[in-house]
Protein backbone atom coordinates (compact mmCIF):
# COMPACT_ATOMS: atom_id res chain seq x y z
CA UNK A 1 0.00 0.00 0.00
CA UNK A 2 1.42 3.65 -1.26
CA UNK A 3 1.71 5.70 2.23
CA UNK A 4 1.30 9.44 2.22
CA UNK A 5 2.29 11.68 5.90
CA UNK A 6 -1.44 11.16 6.04
CA UNK A 7 -2.18 7.59 5.82
CA UNK A 8 -2.62 5.79 2.92
CA UNK A 9 -3.57 7.10 -0.50
CA UNK A 10 -7.39 6.03 -1.51
CA UNK A 11 -7.31 4.07 -4.91
CA UNK A 12 -9.83 5.68 -6.67
CA UNK A 13 -11.07 2.61 -8.69
CA UNK A 14 -12.74 1.53 -5.60
CA UNK A 15 -15.11 4.63 -4.89
CA UNK A 16 -18.24 4.85 -6.18
CA UNK A 17 -19.75 7.75 -7.96
CA UNK A 18 -21.60 8.89 -4.55
CA UNK A 19 -18.13 8.91 -2.69
CA UNK A 20 -16.09 10.39 -5.56
CA UNK A 21 -18.81 13.55 -5.02
CA UNK A 22 -17.95 13.30 -1.47
CA UNK A 23 -14.22 13.37 -2.21
CA UNK A 24 -14.32 15.97 -4.31
CA UNK A 25 -16.96 18.23 -1.84
CA UNK A 26 -14.02 18.35 0.32
CA UNK A 27 -11.65 19.60 -1.63
CA UNK A 28 -13.90 22.38 -2.39
CA UNK A 29 -14.91 20.89 -6.10
CA UNK A 30 -17.89 20.33 -7.71
CA UNK A 31 -19.85 17.07 -7.87
CA UNK A 32 -19.17 16.68 -11.50
CA UNK A 33 -15.68 16.21 -10.95
CA UNK A 34 -17.24 12.61 -10.37
CA UNK A 35 -17.90 12.14 -13.55
CA UNK A 36 -15.51 13.45 -15.25
CA UNK A 37 -12.99 10.67 -13.48
CA UNK A 38 -15.22 7.96 -13.41
CA UNK A 39 -15.00 8.56 -17.39
CA UNK A 40 -11.13 8.78 -17.20
CA UNK A 41 -10.80 5.26 -14.94
CA UNK A 42 -13.59 3.10 -16.16
CA UNK A 43 -14.31 3.96 -19.78
CA UNK A 44 -10.72 5.23 -21.01
CA UNK A 45 -8.77 3.24 -18.48
CA UNK A 46 -6.41 6.15 -18.01
CA UNK A 47 -4.35 6.11 -14.39
CA UNK A 48 -2.45 8.84 -14.57
CA UNK A 49 -4.12 11.99 -13.47
CA UNK A 50 -1.83 14.38 -15.60
CA UNK A 51 -3.62 12.71 -18.87
CA UNK A 52 -6.82 13.72 -17.29
CA UNK A 53 -7.00 17.01 -18.65
CA UNK A 54 -10.34 18.64 -18.06
CA UNK A 55 -9.26 18.88 -14.61
CA UNK A 56 -7.10 21.65 -13.51
CA UNK A 57 -3.44 21.14 -13.18
CA UNK A 58 -3.71 21.99 -9.40
CA UNK A 59 -6.51 19.95 -9.18
CA UNK A 60 -4.48 16.85 -10.48
CA UNK A 61 -2.14 17.84 -8.22
CA UNK A 62 -3.92 17.70 -5.24
CA UNK A 63 -5.53 14.35 -6.70
CA UNK A 64 -2.11 13.17 -7.23
CA UNK A 65 -1.02 13.79 -2.91
CA UNK A 66 -4.04 11.49 -1.79
CA UNK A 67 -5.23 9.21 -4.56
CA UNK A 68 -3.68 6.35 -6.55
CA UNK A 69 -5.19 4.23 -9.49
CA UNK A 70 -3.91 0.60 -9.20
CA UNK A 71 -5.17 -2.20 -10.70
CA UNK A 72 -4.14 -5.80 -9.91
CA UNK A 73 -1.73 -7.01 -11.99
CA UNK A 74 -1.73 -9.74 -13.97
CA UNK A 75 0.91 -12.73 -13.27
CA UNK A 76 -0.16 -15.55 -15.55
CA UNK A 77 -3.17 -15.78 -18.76
CA UNK A 78 -3.93 -19.45 -19.44
CA UNK A 79 -6.47 -19.70 -22.78
CA UNK A 80 -8.71 -22.78 -22.29
CA UNK A 81 -9.18 -24.12 -25.70
CA UNK A 82 -13.02 -23.52 -25.67
CA UNK A 83 -11.74 -20.00 -25.32
CA UNK A 84 -12.12 -19.22 -21.55
CA UNK A 85 -9.32 -17.22 -20.37
CA UNK A 86 -8.34 -17.33 -17.00
CA UNK A 87 -6.29 -15.31 -15.17
CA UNK A 88 -3.79 -14.77 -12.02
CA UNK A 89 -3.97 -11.68 -11.08
CA UNK A 90 -1.58 -10.14 -8.20
CA UNK A 91 -2.72 -7.31 -5.65
CA UNK A 92 -0.22 -5.00 -4.13
CA UNK A 93 0.93 -6.97 -1.32
CA UNK A 94 1.22 -10.26 -3.41
CA UNK A 95 -1.67 -12.13 -2.53
CA UNK A 96 -3.00 -13.69 -5.77
CA UNK A 97 -6.56 -14.07 -7.20
CA UNK A 98 -7.88 -15.64 -10.08
CA UNK A 99 -10.70 -14.19 -12.70
CA UNK A 100 -12.21 -16.30 -15.31
CA UNK A 101 -14.02 -15.21 -18.87
CA UNK A 102 -16.10 -17.64 -20.00
CA UNK A 103 -17.09 -16.34 -24.13
CA UNK A 104 -20.41 -17.66 -25.41
CA UNK A 105 -22.02 -16.41 -28.92
CA UNK A 106 -24.58 -13.70 -27.67
CA UNK A 107 -22.17 -12.67 -24.28
CA UNK A 108 -19.31 -12.65 -22.52
CA UNK A 109 -19.47 -13.43 -18.66
CA UNK A 110 -16.55 -12.52 -16.14
CA UNK A 111 -16.31 -14.28 -13.09
CA UNK A 112 -14.47 -12.35 -10.48
CA UNK A 113 -13.26 -13.00 -6.61
CA UNK A 114 -14.42 -11.11 -3.65
CA UNK A 115 -11.95 -12.42 -1.04
CA UNK A 116 -8.35 -14.44 -1.07
CA UNK A 117 -9.38 -18.06 -0.09
CA UNK A 118 -12.63 -18.49 1.43
CA UNK A 119 -13.31 -19.23 5.31
CA UNK A 120 -16.89 -21.14 4.86
CA UNK A 121 -14.64 -24.53 3.73
CA UNK A 122 -17.25 -26.12 1.73
CA UNK A 123 -16.23 -29.86 1.75
CA UNK A 124 -15.86 -30.17 -2.40
CA UNK A 125 -14.63 -26.34 -3.19
CA UNK A 126 -11.23 -25.97 -4.28
CA UNK A 127 -11.14 -22.23 -2.70
CA UNK A 128 -11.99 -23.42 0.98
CA UNK A 129 -9.16 -25.98 1.14
CA UNK A 130 -7.10 -23.31 1.06
CA UNK A 131 -8.25 -21.87 3.84
CA UNK A 132 -9.43 -17.91 4.52
CA UNK A 133 -6.91 -14.99 3.96
CA UNK A 134 -8.71 -11.70 3.74
CA UNK A 135 -11.12 -9.82 2.32
CA UNK A 136 -10.79 -7.99 -1.23
CA UNK A 137 -11.17 -4.09 -1.04
CA UNK A 138 -14.06 -2.61 -3.23
CA UNK A 139 -11.21 -1.23 -5.68
CA UNK A 140 -9.71 -4.94 -6.18
CA UNK A 141 -12.94 -6.38 -7.29
CA UNK A 142 -13.60 -3.68 -9.59
CA UNK A 143 -10.07 -3.23 -10.46
CA UNK A 144 -10.56 -7.36 -12.03
CA UNK A 145 -13.16 -6.36 -14.28
CA UNK A 146 -11.32 -2.96 -15.53
CA UNK A 147 -8.14 -5.36 -15.84
CA UNK A 148 -9.99 -7.96 -17.71
CA UNK A 149 -11.49 -5.63 -19.82
CA UNK A 150 -8.60 -4.16 -21.24
CA UNK A 151 -7.12 -7.52 -21.87
CA UNK A 152 -10.31 -8.36 -23.90
CA UNK A 153 -10.16 -5.50 -25.86
CA UNK A 154 -9.01 -6.43 -29.34
CA UNK A 155 -10.21 -10.42 -28.74
CA UNK A 156 -13.79 -10.11 -28.47
CA UNK A 157 -14.69 -8.10 -31.73
CA UNK A 158 -18.18 -9.21 -32.26
CA UNK A 159 -19.85 -6.76 -30.29
CA UNK A 160 -19.50 -3.60 -28.40
CA UNK A 161 -18.14 -5.09 -25.46
CA UNK A 162 -16.76 -8.28 -24.41
CA UNK A 163 -18.30 -8.19 -20.67
CA UNK A 164 -21.69 -8.42 -20.49
CA UNK A 165 -22.42 -10.33 -17.40
CA UNK A 166 -20.57 -10.47 -14.45
CA UNK A 167 -20.85 -12.90 -11.68
CA UNK A 168 -19.44 -13.18 -8.02
CA UNK A 169 -18.75 -17.11 -8.44
CA UNK A 170 -15.19 -16.79 -8.10
CA UNK A 171 -13.34 -16.94 -4.83
CA UNK A 172 -14.58 -15.99 -1.65
CA UNK A 173 -18.48 -15.52 0.58
CA UNK A 174 -19.46 -12.23 -1.39
CA UNK A 175 -21.76 -11.45 1.72
CA UNK A 176 -18.80 -11.66 4.27
CA UNK A 177 -17.34 -8.98 2.64
CA UNK A 178 -20.34 -7.06 2.50
CA UNK A 179 -19.34 -3.25 2.23
CA UNK A 180 -17.12 -3.58 -0.50
CA UNK A 181 -19.51 -5.97 -2.66
CA UNK A 182 -22.00 -3.20 -2.34
CA UNK A 183 -19.68 -0.39 -3.71
CA UNK A 184 -18.05 -2.45 -6.14
CA UNK A 185 -21.38 -3.72 -7.14
CA UNK A 186 -22.67 -0.03 -7.60
CA UNK A 187 -19.62 0.88 -9.67
CA UNK A 188 -19.98 -1.97 -11.92
CA UNK A 189 -23.83 -1.11 -12.53
CA UNK A 190 -22.80 2.55 -12.84
CA UNK A 191 -23.10 3.91 -16.70
CA UNK A 192 -19.86 5.80 -15.41
CA UNK A 193 -18.60 2.73 -14.28
CA UNK A 194 -19.56 -0.80 -16.29
CA UNK A 195 -22.72 -0.40 -17.45
CA UNK A 196 -23.67 -3.97 -16.39
CA UNK A 197 -27.75 -4.26 -15.94
CA UNK A 198 -29.11 -5.37 -12.70
CA UNK A 199 -29.81 -8.85 -13.97
CA UNK A 200 -26.84 -9.73 -15.43
CA UNK A 201 -24.78 -8.97 -12.51
CA UNK A 202 -25.01 -12.01 -10.33
CA UNK A 203 -24.27 -12.43 -6.91
CA UNK A 204 -24.14 -15.89 -5.71
CA UNK A 205 -23.97 -16.70 -2.02
CA UNK A 206 -23.38 -19.92 0.04
CA UNK A 207 -26.33 -19.00 1.92
CA UNK A 208 -25.64 -16.16 4.57
CA UNK A 209 -29.08 -15.53 5.32
CA UNK A 210 -29.11 -12.16 7.63
CA UNK A 211 -26.78 -10.66 4.59
CA UNK A 212 -29.08 -11.53 1.81
CA UNK A 213 -32.05 -9.71 4.15
CA UNK A 214 -30.11 -6.48 4.02
CA UNK A 215 -28.89 -6.80 0.45
CA UNK A 216 -33.03 -6.64 -0.31
CA UNK A 217 -33.36 -3.68 1.19
CA UNK A 218 -30.26 -1.75 -1.11
CA UNK A 219 -30.55 -3.89 -4.44
CA UNK A 220 -32.03 -5.81 -7.22
CA UNK A 221 -29.06 -7.88 -8.92
CA UNK A 222 -29.66 -11.11 -9.88
CA UNK A 223 -29.07 -13.47 -6.92
CA UNK A 224 -27.91 -17.18 -6.64
CA UNK A 225 -28.16 -19.69 -3.34
CA UNK A 226 -25.36 -22.41 -3.41
CA UNK A 227 -27.93 -24.81 -1.90
CA UNK A 228 -26.45 -28.28 -2.83
CA UNK A 229 -28.76 -30.15 -0.47
CA UNK A 230 -32.61 -31.25 0.06
CA UNK A 231 -32.11 -31.67 4.04
CA UNK A 232 -29.99 -30.00 6.37
CA UNK A 233 -28.10 -33.03 8.06
CA UNK A 234 -26.46 -33.32 4.33
CA UNK A 235 -25.79 -29.67 3.99
CA UNK A 236 -24.38 -29.27 7.22
CA UNK A 237 -21.30 -31.77 6.11
CA UNK A 238 -21.22 -29.94 2.89
CA UNK A 239 -21.92 -26.06 3.74
CA UNK A 240 -21.19 -25.98 6.96
CA UNK A 241 -22.25 -22.94 7.19
CA UNK A 242 -26.15 -24.27 7.11
CA UNK A 243 -25.46 -24.86 10.71
CA UNK A 244 -25.28 -21.44 11.56
CA UNK A 245 -28.21 -20.67 9.03
CA UNK A 246 -29.99 -23.77 8.20
CA UNK A 247 -32.19 -24.36 4.98
CA UNK A 248 -35.42 -22.88 6.44
CA UNK A 249 -34.26 -19.75 7.39
CA UNK A 250 -32.00 -19.21 4.39
CA UNK A 251 -35.34 -20.34 2.38
CA UNK A 252 -36.81 -17.40 4.28
CA UNK A 253 -34.14 -14.80 3.08
CA UNK A 254 -34.54 -15.76 -0.40
CA UNK A 255 -38.56 -15.15 -0.19
CA UNK A 256 -37.78 -11.50 0.97
CA UNK A 257 -35.19 -10.96 -1.60
CA UNK A 258 -37.90 -12.26 -4.23
CA UNK A 259 -40.26 -9.76 -2.84
CA UNK A 260 -37.49 -6.89 -3.77
CA UNK A 261 -37.28 -8.56 -7.02
CA UNK A 262 -40.70 -7.82 -8.32
CA UNK A 263 -43.02 -10.58 -9.44
CA UNK A 264 -41.29 -10.82 -12.63
CA UNK A 265 -37.93 -12.12 -11.56
CA UNK A 266 -36.56 -15.66 -10.41
CA UNK A 267 -33.52 -16.52 -8.12
CA UNK A 268 -30.90 -18.75 -9.03
CA UNK A 269 -30.54 -22.38 -6.74
CA UNK A 270 -27.33 -23.85 -7.90
CA UNK A 271 -26.70 -27.97 -6.83
CA UNK A 272 -23.52 -29.38 -7.10
CA UNK A 273 -23.86 -32.87 -8.00
CA UNK A 274 -21.77 -35.09 -6.57
CA UNK A 275 -21.36 -38.92 -7.12
CA UNK A 276 -23.24 -40.91 -4.75
CA UNK A 277 -23.26 -38.06 -2.17
CA UNK A 278 -26.64 -36.04 -3.49
CA UNK A 279 -27.48 -36.69 -7.04
CA UNK A 280 -30.01 -39.44 -6.59
CA UNK A 281 -33.82 -39.08 -7.56
CA UNK A 282 -35.07 -39.50 -3.86
CA UNK A 283 -33.31 -36.59 -3.46
CA UNK A 284 -34.13 -34.88 -6.37
CA UNK A 285 -37.06 -35.43 -5.28
CA UNK A 286 -37.16 -34.13 -1.99
CA UNK A 287 -35.44 -30.84 -3.37
CA UNK A 288 -38.51 -30.26 -5.25
CA UNK A 289 -40.90 -30.83 -2.53
CA UNK A 290 -38.40 -28.39 -0.05
CA UNK A 291 -38.51 -25.62 -3.23
CA UNK A 292 -42.38 -26.47 -4.14
CA UNK A 293 -43.01 -23.09 -3.22
CA UNK A 294 -40.67 -21.43 -5.26
CA UNK A 295 -41.07 -23.59 -8.32
CA UNK A 296 -41.92 -20.25 -10.62
CA UNK A 297 -39.86 -18.30 -8.85
CA UNK A 298 -36.66 -20.35 -8.64
CA UNK A 299 -34.68 -21.54 -12.00
CA UNK A 300 -32.28 -24.63 -10.52
CA UNK A 301 -28.61 -24.44 -12.18
CA UNK A 302 -26.96 -28.02 -11.45
CA UNK A 303 -23.36 -27.99 -11.99
CA UNK A 304 -21.62 -31.53 -12.33
CA UNK A 305 -18.81 -31.70 -9.65
CA UNK A 306 -15.25 -30.69 -11.23
CA UNK A 307 -12.68 -32.41 -9.62
CA UNK A 308 -9.68 -31.43 -7.74
CA UNK A 309 -6.58 -33.07 -6.22
CA UNK A 310 -7.52 -34.49 -3.33
CA UNK A 311 -11.00 -33.73 -3.03
CA UNK A 312 -12.29 -37.29 -2.19
CA UNK A 313 -15.51 -36.62 -4.66
CA UNK A 314 -16.24 -37.62 -7.86
CA UNK A 315 -18.72 -36.36 -10.34
CA UNK A 316 -21.64 -38.19 -11.54
CA UNK A 317 -22.11 -40.84 -15.20
CA UNK A 318 -23.34 -37.90 -17.70
CA UNK A 319 -26.70 -40.33 -17.50
CA UNK A 320 -27.55 -40.04 -13.59
CA UNK A 321 -26.96 -36.22 -14.31
CA UNK A 322 -29.48 -36.05 -16.88
CA UNK A 323 -32.04 -38.39 -14.70
CA UNK A 324 -31.63 -35.93 -12.14
CA UNK A 325 -32.04 -32.87 -14.23
CA UNK A 326 -35.10 -35.10 -15.85
CA UNK A 327 -37.17 -35.30 -12.21
CA UNK A 328 -36.78 -31.83 -11.85
CA UNK A 329 -38.16 -30.37 -15.16
CA UNK A 330 -41.16 -32.98 -14.64
CA UNK A 331 -41.65 -31.62 -11.07
CA UNK A 332 -42.25 -28.14 -12.92
CA UNK A 333 -38.69 -26.59 -12.16
CA UNK A 334 -36.62 -24.45 -15.30
CA UNK A 335 -33.90 -26.64 -14.72
CA UNK A 336 -30.12 -26.08 -16.61
CA UNK A 337 -27.57 -27.82 -16.56
CA UNK A 338 -24.23 -25.75 -16.37
CA UNK A 339 -21.80 -26.72 -19.35
CA UNK A 340 -18.44 -27.00 -17.41
CA UNK A 341 -15.95 -24.29 -18.98
CA UNK A 342 -12.04 -24.00 -19.14
CA UNK A 343 -11.76 -27.29 -17.54
CA UNK A 344 -8.40 -27.65 -18.99
CA UNK A 345 -6.79 -24.65 -16.86
CA UNK A 346 -8.86 -25.66 -13.83
CA UNK A 347 -11.02 -22.40 -14.46
CA UNK A 348 -14.47 -24.28 -13.87
CA UNK A 349 -16.63 -23.64 -10.39
CA UNK A 350 -14.70 -24.68 -7.63
CA UNK A 351 -11.58 -25.11 -9.16
CA UNK A 352 -9.54 -21.58 -8.45
CA UNK A 353 -7.26 -21.63 -6.06
CA UNK A 354 -4.84 -19.00 -6.86
CA UNK A 355 -2.00 -20.99 -7.55
CA UNK A 356 0.14 -22.67 -10.56
CA UNK A 357 -0.63 -26.55 -10.11
CA UNK A 358 0.19 -29.33 -12.70
CA UNK A 359 -2.28 -28.64 -15.50
CA UNK A 360 -0.69 -30.85 -18.08
CA UNK A 361 -2.57 -34.20 -17.32
CA UNK A 362 -5.81 -32.67 -17.14
CA UNK A 363 -5.06 -30.44 -20.26
CA UNK A 364 -4.50 -33.55 -21.84
CA UNK A 365 -7.59 -35.56 -20.82
CA UNK A 366 -9.52 -32.67 -21.73
CA UNK A 367 -8.88 -32.19 -25.04
CA UNK A 368 -9.15 -35.99 -25.63
CA UNK A 369 -12.54 -35.33 -24.65
CA UNK A 370 -13.39 -32.86 -26.32
CA UNK A 371 -11.60 -34.81 -29.56
CA UNK A 372 -13.93 -37.61 -28.61
CA UNK A 373 -16.99 -35.56 -28.55
CA UNK A 374 -16.12 -33.92 -31.88
CA UNK A 375 -16.31 -30.69 -30.98
CA UNK A 376 -12.83 -30.18 -31.72
CA UNK A 377 -10.62 -32.48 -34.66
CA UNK A 378 -7.07 -30.56 -33.75
CA UNK A 379 -6.01 -28.45 -30.79
CA UNK A 380 -7.22 -25.48 -31.16
CA UNK A 381 -4.62 -23.76 -28.67
N1 LIG B 1 -19.16 -18.42 -2.05
C1 LIG B 1 -20.11 -18.24 -3.09
C2 LIG B 1 -19.52 -18.03 -4.48
C3 LIG B 1 -18.37 -18.92 -4.93
S1 LIG B 1 -18.57 -20.52 -5.60
C4 LIG B 1 -21.09 -19.38 -3.11
O1 LIG B 1 -20.91 -20.30 -2.36
O2 LIG B 1 -22.08 -19.30 -3.84
C5 LIG B 1 -19.52 -20.55 -7.03
C6 LIG B 1 -20.31 -21.88 -7.14
O3 LIG B 1 -19.47 -23.01 -7.47
C7 LIG B 1 -21.01 -22.24 -5.86
O4 LIG B 1 -22.32 -22.67 -6.12
C8 LIG B 1 -20.15 -23.37 -5.36
O5 LIG B 1 -20.83 -24.16 -4.43
C9 LIG B 1 -19.81 -24.09 -6.63
N2 LIG B 1 -18.67 -25.01 -6.50
C10 LIG B 1 -17.66 -24.93 -5.61
N3 LIG B 1 -16.80 -25.96 -5.79
C11 LIG B 1 -17.26 -26.68 -6.81
C12 LIG B 1 -16.78 -27.84 -7.49
N4 LIG B 1 -15.64 -28.43 -7.16
N5 LIG B 1 -17.52 -28.32 -8.52
C13 LIG B 1 -18.65 -27.70 -8.90
N6 LIG B 1 -19.14 -26.60 -8.31
C14 LIG B 1 -18.47 -26.09 -7.26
Amino acid sequence: MTMTPDGPLVNLLGLPRAGLEALFAELGERPFRAVQVMKWLHHRGVDDFDAMTDLSRDLRQRLAGLAVVSTPEVMHEFVSTDGTRKWLMALEDGQRIEVVFIPEKDRGTLCISSQVGCALDCSFCATGKQGFNRNLTSAEIVGQVRQAAQRLQGVVTDRDRAITNIVLMGMGEPLLNYDAVVAAMDILLDDLGYGISKRRLTLSTAGVAPAIRRLAEITDVALAISLHAPDDALRDQLVPINRRYPIAELLDAVKVYLERLGDWRSVTIEYTLIDGVNDSLEQADALATLLADLRDRSKINLIPFNPFPGSGYRRPTEARVRAFQTHLLERGFATMLRTTRGEDIDAACGQLAGSFQDRTRRRERYIARLKDHGVITHQAV
